[in-house]
């Protein structure tokens, strides 16, 4: 007798736009390599029905979705519980069923930390980083790269009081004396790291940052990927930075969300390296 597989555990990602989102192909590439039985699509949700589209699919028999622009602030409002990085990031992009309820969970800065730790072999303990914009993404990364014991952390940001609040919230959580912000004008110092993770890349725009915020040797990152480097990163190259994209960040915050839902965390270099061949 032939025996019968089990039906794949069905996962998906829920954002608006959707097409372009690459989570399938690399969700599809860990299951493969893990052994799991996974299925993950993308969703499409209406811009006003996004509860009502991730309940569907839970009474599909979904066991866990991302989630990505516009609606990570309504999945904490979805979510019954958050974890810790989610709450502090105020944004959910992963979301697990299961039989407590629906998790919340935000991988985003983990992720990018792990892309500049493991992936490019650049420590943040002890150094000074630079994080530009104080946006869902920049929240989500100021817990993760706390943890790492970084000498100074400044957020810049070009509304300076978003930047203020955010600073001020992880003062209290034990960022005293570390984290501080101010606003492009206010930028004094050199950073071995600098992070863009403004919005500006999205319409070929550069933030107002000087030139002379790259320290010798100093890693530059946008969060943003695309064919091309973005006007940040070529910037950053002319001024002597060795530059990265956001597709490591993207694969690794996807590695985090599966080993959440399938309590195995995947190899991500092959999986980054295919996507970096595919353009
Ligand atoms: P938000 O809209 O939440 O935040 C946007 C931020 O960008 C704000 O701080 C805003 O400043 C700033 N900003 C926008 N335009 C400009 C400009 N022209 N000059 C200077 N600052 C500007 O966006 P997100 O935080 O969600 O996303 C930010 C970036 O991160 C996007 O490029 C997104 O694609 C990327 N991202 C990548 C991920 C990955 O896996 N690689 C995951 C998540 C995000 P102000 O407060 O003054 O308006």
């Amino acid at each position: 007798m032939t025996a019968i597989p089990a039906p794949a555990d069905r996962y998906c990602v829920f954002g608006n736009p959707i097409a372009h989102s690459k989570s399938p192909e690399i969700h599809a590439a860990f299951a493969a390599q893990t052994g799991h039985a996974v299925a993950y699509e993308k969703r499409l949700a209406p811009l006003d029905g996004f509860a009502a589209a991730v309940h569907a699919f839970i009474a599909e028999g979904g066991r866990g979705a991302n989630v990505t622009v516009p609606f990570k602030l309504e999945a904490v409002k979805v979510a019954q519980a958050l974890t810790v990085r989610a709450q502090a990031a105020g944004a959910v992009n992963t979301l697990h069923f299961t039989d407590d309820g629906i998790i919340g969970d935000n991988t985003d800065g983990a992720g990018l930390v792990a892309d500049i730790v493991n992936n490019a072999g650049v420590p943040v303990a002890g150094r000074r980083v630079l994080l530009l914009g104080a946006g869902g993404a920049a929240r989500g990364a100021v817990l993760p790269l706390l943890e790492h014991r970084p000498a100074q952390l400044v957020i810049a940001n070009r509304t300076v009081a978003t930047a203020q609040a955010l600073a001020g919230q992880f003062a209290a959580l034990g960022g005293a004396g570390v984290v501080s912000a101010c606003g492009y004008a206010d930028l004094a110092g050199e950073f071995d790291l600098v992070i863009n993770a403004t919005a500006a890349s999205l319409g070929a725009e550069l933030p107002p940052v000087p030139a002379t915020v790259f320290a010798p040797g100093a890693l530059a990152l946008d969060m943003m990927y695309g064919k091309e480097p973005t006007v940040f990163l070529q910037f950053a190259a002319r001024h002597g930075a060795t530059v990265r994209d956001g597709l490591g960040m993207l694969v690794e915050q996807a590695a985090e969300a599966f080993a959440l839902w399938r309590g195995i965390h995947p190899d991500t270099a092959p999986v980054l390296q295919s996507l970096r061949e595919q353009r």
